[in-house]
């Protein structure tokens, strides 16, 4: 008699690595087959409400028909072509689509993901100073902004605290304190202005750029700063001749109640990269924005000045067709009536949770809402991974961040499913948490 063949789980578990996870302490990978709007469905028959957007990629709810007939008829009429010497309806369309929505930004280039988004601004900010002779190589970010895991994401991302094993090969990165704020914070204030006296210490005429991830900060637990206070920043940096690069890779596409949360403030940034959203959170794309002026700091009778970066998938046509797809339904009245209901329903829970005593820190951004378990562990401990199976036990897809749980939701989510996750939450506070 043969053995039985291999489940799925098998091959998975003989075959697969998976992120940011531990095999040994991690649970069983739950196999999914379908999604539909909010919900996932499981192999097992089950369901698992997505509060995450799945790694806040989804916009518009899984598989949704819209995005999912685009690709398809892209993919039966060009799937792929160079993007060196050749272009091609939606790469163009989205370019003039995109910066048609992005005052001060008028150029595009394409590449995979958020991590190549981030790579890609920084080293035209770089190339840009080097290309006009001037000798600005520093770059300045923020303690615990996240921008992704390849190199030059990491060395900007040092603090995020994910990076020991590589410490000696990421290059210098000046970073500054980062004012996050909450409900009920008292000495935001002070920190801002702690903050704005570190970036006047560390700014000066070596600088190039600072990147940052405008109004939150995702991967450090979505950590909150004022706009006011982003606005204080740019003007600085750009007052002392530097470029401004807003990762916008997790905030873009409405999380912040806003098409972007550029939108949110007055001063303008150079440079803008975005992933995640972009497609719907169909297919992996990255992109950045840039305006005219940088643009032109390429250009020349030699090809040294030119921006030698590129990946083979670069503009791929299925991509471009879903993130063009995604726009339509990113820009429709109906899509603003839920940022503005989701908005509003999390403003409601906010004050329940604030009132929990044993929640703390509790903040939220348009779409965005999160808040700290008082007393609950950190980052890497077992308390999130706990925490998730209590939520996935509950019919829930949360992935919190240490102790805080955070509602990142796609934008079809219902009230009553915002409902159960809210309840979720206070529950979860009870059982992980304790009172001041
Ligand atoms: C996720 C993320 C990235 C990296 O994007 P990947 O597609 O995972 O490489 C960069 N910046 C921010 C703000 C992110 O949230």
């Amino acid at each position: 008699m043969s053995a039985a063949p291999p489940t799925l789980l098998d091959l998975d578990a003989r075959h697969v690595w998976h992120p940011f996870t531990q095999s040994r302490t991690a649970p069983t990978p739950t196999v999914i087959v379908r999604g539909e709007g909010a919900v996932l469905h499981a192999a097992d028959g089950s369901q698992l409400l997505d509060m995450v957007s799945s790694w806040w990629v989804n916009l518009h709810g899984h598989a949704h028909p819209h995005i999912a007939q685009a690709i398809a008829r892209q993919a039966g009429t060009l799937e792929h072509v160079i993007f060196a010497g050749f272009t091609h309806a939606p790469a163009t369309h989205l370019a003039a689509r995109l910066t048609a929505e992005l005052p001060g930004l008028s150029r595009v280039f394409f590449s995979d993901n958020g991590s190549t988004a981030v790579e890609v601004a920084l080293k035209i900010a770089l190339q840009a100073h080097h290309n006009r002779g001037e000798r600005r190589t520093r770059l300045l970010a923020f303690d615990g902004g996240y921008h992704g895991d390849t190199f030059g994401a990491m060395s900007a991302g040092a603090t995020s605290g994910f990076y020991a094993p590589f410490q000696d090969k990421l290059f210098g990165v000046t970073f500054l304190p980062y004012p996050a704020t909450w409900d009920g914070d008292e000495d935001v204030d002070a920190r801002e202005a702690a903050a704005l006296a570190a970036l006047d210490a560390a700014l000066g005429d070596d600088v190039s750029a600072i990147l940052l991830e405008p109004l939150v900060q995702g991967s450090a637990g979505m950590r909150v700063t004022r706009p006011a206070f982003l606005n204080e920043v740019i003007r600085r940096v750009h007052a002392s001749g530097a470029l401004v690069i807003l990762d916008e890779v997790m905030t873009g596409f409405g999380r912040t109640g806003e098409l972007f949360a550029a939108r949110h403030l007055q001063e303008r940034p150079d440079l803008m990269c975005f992933s995640k959203g972009l497609t719907g959170g169909f297919l992996p794309m990255g992109l950045t924005a840039a305006t005219e002026d940088l643009y032109l700091a390429f250009e020349g009778d030699t090809f040294d000045r030119a921006f030698a970066h590129g990946h083979s998938y670069t503009a791929n046509p299925l991509a471009c067709a879903a993130a063009l797809a995604s726009l339509d339904l990113t820009l429709s009245a109906e899509t603003s009536a839920h940022w503005a209901r989701i908005g509003a329903r999390h403003a409601a829970a906010r004050a329940e949770l604030a009132a929990h005593p044993n929640v703390t820190h509790v903040r939220q951004v348009g779409t965005i809402l999160a808040a700290e378990i008082r007393g609950a562990g950190e980052y890497g401990g077992n308390t999130s991974l706990e925490l998730r199976q209590y939520f996935a036990a509950r019919g829930l897809l949360m992935r919190p961040l240490g102790n805080v749980m955070y509602l990142l939701p796609p934008y079809v989510v219902t009230d009553e499913q915002l409902r159960q996750a809210y309840g979720a939450m206070l529950d979860a506070a009870g059982t992980y948490g304790r009172p001041a």
